[in-house]
């Protein structure tokens, strides 16, 4: 399906027109659809169904309640990196019992709360941690279940800044080392061995690297086999489209790793956040004003880089559609914000039909990585986020008032 789209020239989610929840709900709004988000899921479930196997959606993609309920009850579980993610998890209604915890800084309370919640296992990154894990465990009298987050050393071919699977990356730990602390695992009372895992970045479009990190966690895997190891955890990175390149090939990555996995006693975990979210959602923005210089348009809207980093943060480029389409000479123009930083730009050099103070733009493809990367930066209060179903809209996050930004502040 195609989430955003236009009826006679006024761009819609789903059956509602963007400029009614403009209206209703005020700019600036991220605006998600629900059957976008479900598809996204099922696509990648329904994909690996033949093998074992479980599809943790990674929350910190976007972790807005509804939007982690919504994907619990599809039959989703988790891959969280953060207590904050633990407890959201929880409010959600997920069951802890399919979800992973990832990341390179767990603090011993992080660690207690996930034992505490009974989660399927922590996805370890280094001895240090594997020792913490250890000694929380052995003081509340119970078995951490564990997986190695294994570094396959394989070039993602993504940007520097999301590529996770190079030595020279701060996550998880080379082959050599792995095999010891499963060793050290396996001599201790308080570890259960249950998983491999590995991550090799984000908007990863090309299916070999996936399959390269495979390849070499079943190496890994295989000198273990005397420590009950169930789960391959292959992380997430799935690429999708933003602009004009080719999306990953998911269908045929789902069909090569079902290919490598069914003659193996293993069960596969995916942890797609992107790929779920992304193309699901909006930033829905309205013009401000529009300035002309004698090299080209600049069109301030309302919303900037506190509300959406990823351009300012990536050079990530997103498209911008009129909600209401004109005909009209295009010019080029940068959509901007109203922050005082010069990195605060939605878009840079596109070509856009005339546009008047007032008029609303789409920021396309903003629903992963974008609310939860917003800030209240320039005493900004973060935007409503807004679910539409078919003909209905729910609001999932009220827009922040100032009070909410200024409350745990002490005069
Ligand atoms: C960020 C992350 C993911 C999700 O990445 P996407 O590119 O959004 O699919 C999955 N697993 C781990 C460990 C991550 O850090």
């Amino acid at each position: 399906m195609e989430p955003f789209a236009y009826i006679q020239n006024r761009l819609h989610c789903e059956g509602v027109p963007l400029a009614r929840i403009a209206e209703q709900f005020g700019t600036p709004a991220y605006v998600y659809s629900r059957a976008a988000i479900l598809e996204n899921f099922s696509r990648i479930q329904s994909g690996l169904a033949g093998i074992p196997s479980l599809v943790c959606y990674s929350v910190k993609a976007n972790s807005n309640l509804k939007i982690l309920r919504l994907l619990a009850q599809a039959g989703a579980g988790f891959d969280i990196v953060s207590g904050g993610e633990l407890a959201r998890v929880g409010r959600a209604g997920a069951d802890p019992g399919r979800m992973v915890f990832s990341g390179v800084g767990k603090t011993a309370e992080e660690i207690d709360a996930a034992l505490a919640s009974g989660l399927l296992m922590f996805n370890v990154e280094s001895e240090g941690e594997l020792e913490v894990i250890e000694a929380r465990a052995a003081a509340a009298g119970t078995t951490a279940p564990i997986a190695i987050r294994v570094n396959p050393d394989v070039e993602a071919e993504t940007h520097p800044y999301i590529s996770t699977g190079r030595f020279i990356h701060k996550f998880g730990v080379p082959k050599s080392s792995a095999l010891a602390l499963y060793r050290r695992a396996a001599a201790s009372k308080s570890l259960r061995a249950r998983g491999i895992a590995c991550h090799i970045g984000s908007q990863i479009l090309k299916v070999e690297p996936f399959l390269k990190a495979l390849d070499e966690i079943l190496e890994v895997v295989k000198r273990l086999e005397q420590q009950g190891i169930q789960w391959l955890d292959l992380g997430g990175g799935y690429g999708i489209r933003y602009g004009d390149e080719e999306p990953l090939d998911m269908d045929r990555l789902i069909a090569e790793l079902k290919r490598r996995v069914a003659g193996t006693p293993y069960r596969l975990i995916l942890e797609p956040g992107r790929a779920i979210v992304g193309n699901a959602g909006i930033l829905l923005t309205r013009v401000l004003y529009v300035k002309a210089t004698e090299q080209k348009n600049f069109v301030v809207v309302d919303s900037g880089m506190n509300d959406l980093l990823r351009p300012a943060l990536y050079g990530s480029e997103h498209q911008v559609w009129p909600v209401e389409r004109r005909a009209g000479p295009s010019a080029p123009a940068d959509v901007v914000g109203p922050l005082c930083e010069t990195g605060d730009f939605l878009a840079r050099d596109r070509r856009l039909a005339p546009l008047q103070p007032g008029d609303l733009l789409a920021i396309m493809t903003a629903g992963a990585y974008g609310f939860v990367l917003s800030s209240n930066y320039n005493s900004r209060p973060r935007p409503a986020e807004v679910l539409v179903s078919a003909s209905e809209t729910l609001l999932i996050r009220s827009r922040e008032r100032l009070d909410d930004l200024m409350s745990a502040e002490h005069l």
